[in-house]
């Protein structure tokens, strides 16, 4: 039994609000235990009780169970995911050693070790995923080579750690290893070495070098302009970055266009409550607070915030982005008592969370979770 069908999926806004409310998963109600929204699917399927989860996420087949909905990929992101991702790769241990005792093959990366680290880091944990990336890199280089695709794999995932850690300066070298291996073994044009030209841009324009970091952007935007389309997700991702630059050097009226171009085909293609539509909504907005336009960046400020709260609940990282920009916007706007009570409710998020990831940290892990990208 899957948690959920594609069919549940389609919905309306009045659909939350007006059904009553049942398990996906026993389809019994609020009498049999406390129902909870565990990830952005809605419709029929939103509510679940925590144990009719908690059980399925146990005991199901697939191999994503246990850290992630099958149906809308969201993730838990919760202490379950890494006890279930810590006991399989505890497992794939035994059984790798147990194997090499027998017949001496030659050591392997257990297949859970990326996906318990890349949780780990999800959840801000990355003195506990960074031994684990270390781990994979060296059995690679070892075994594969410093060449081979999956090597290069390690090196990125390293990288993205060691810049969500701000350690630039360990990151850099990784990054620049990847993307000479990149050019020499599939050219200027490969999609896996554009996203090694944007990942270094990333790390540059976090450096400060801004001059750098643009012409990189521009140069892996222009090749997937031409390669992939300009409606593309990756070619999106590209230019959402290179608007992101051109906001944070000043150049506001280079960038306005660039995020909306981005918005405009999110909202076609992903629809209004997609993350990263909502994403797009959140720094057009910003952008245009920026600008003095408040009167356009009210209300994409208020729809990010509204539909993160319906979607993603009001814990999660990205809600606490939208408000504080709602509130930054509201002290723009001289509204200072509405400011004041979104920044206590920033300030309570911050302390239940306690570490809180940047968004530069957000923006690489989208990318290391599906390398290349
Ligand atoms: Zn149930
Ligand atoms: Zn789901």
């Amino acid at each position: 039994m899957a948690p959920c069908t594609r069919a549940q999926h389609k919905h309306t806004r009045a659909d939350d609000d007006e059904e009553e409310k049942t398990c996906r998963l026993c389809l019994g109600g609020e009498e049999d235990g406390p129902l909870v929204q565990p990830c952005a699917c809605r419709g029929t399927a939103t509510w679940a009780h925590s144990h009719c989860l908690d059980h399925w996420r146990r005991t199901s087949p697939r191999q994503d169970a246990a850290y992630r909905c099958g149906q809308c990929m969201d993730e838990y992101r919760d202490a379950l995911s890494l006890e279930l991702l810590s006991a399989r790769l505890q497992a794939e241990r035994t059984r790798l050693l147990m194997a090499q005792c027998l017949f001496t093959t030659a050591p392997q990366v257990p297949p859970t070790l990326d996906t318990l680290a890349r949780e780990l880091m999800a959840q801000g944990k990355y003195g506990e995923a960074e031994p684990l990336f270390r781990e994979a890199l060296k059995v690679r280089r070892g075994t594969l080579g410093n060449r081979h695709p999956n090597t290069l794999k390690s090196m990125n995932n390293l990288a993205t750690l060691l810049y969500a850690k701000k350690d630039l300066a360990a990151a850099e070298p990784l990054l620049y290893e990847a993307l000479y291996v990149h050019l020499e073994t599939l050219g200027n044009r490969h999609p896996t070495t554009l996203t090694s030209i944007t990942n270094l841009g990333s790390l540059l324009k976090a450096k400060g070098n801004l001059v750098a970091a643009e012409q990189l952007l521009r140069r892996a935007l222009k090749v997937k302009r031409e390669t992939l389309s300009d409606r593309h997700p990756s070619t999106l991702t590209s230019i959402h970055s290179l608007g992101r630059l051109l906001k944070a050097s000043g150049r506001l009226r280079a960038a306005e266009p660039l995020l909306r171009e981005v918005l405009k085909v999110r909202r076609e293609t992903l629809g209004s409550r997609h993350p990263h539509t909502l994403a797009s909504v959140n720094h057009l907005g910003s952008l245009l607070k920026d600008k003095g336009d408040l009167v356009a960046a009210e209300p994409l400020l208020r729809e990010a915030l509204e539909v993160r709260r319906k979607t993603l609940g009001s814990r999660h990282p990205a809600t606490l982005v939208s408000i504080n920009s709602l509130r930054s916007f509201l002290e723009a706007k001289g509204k200072l008592q509405a400011a004041e009570s979104l920044y206590r409710e920033a300030q309570a998020r911050r302390t239940l969370r306690g570490r809180q990831p940047s968004t530069l940290r957000c923006a690489m892990k989208t990318r290391a979770r599906t390398v290349p990208r």
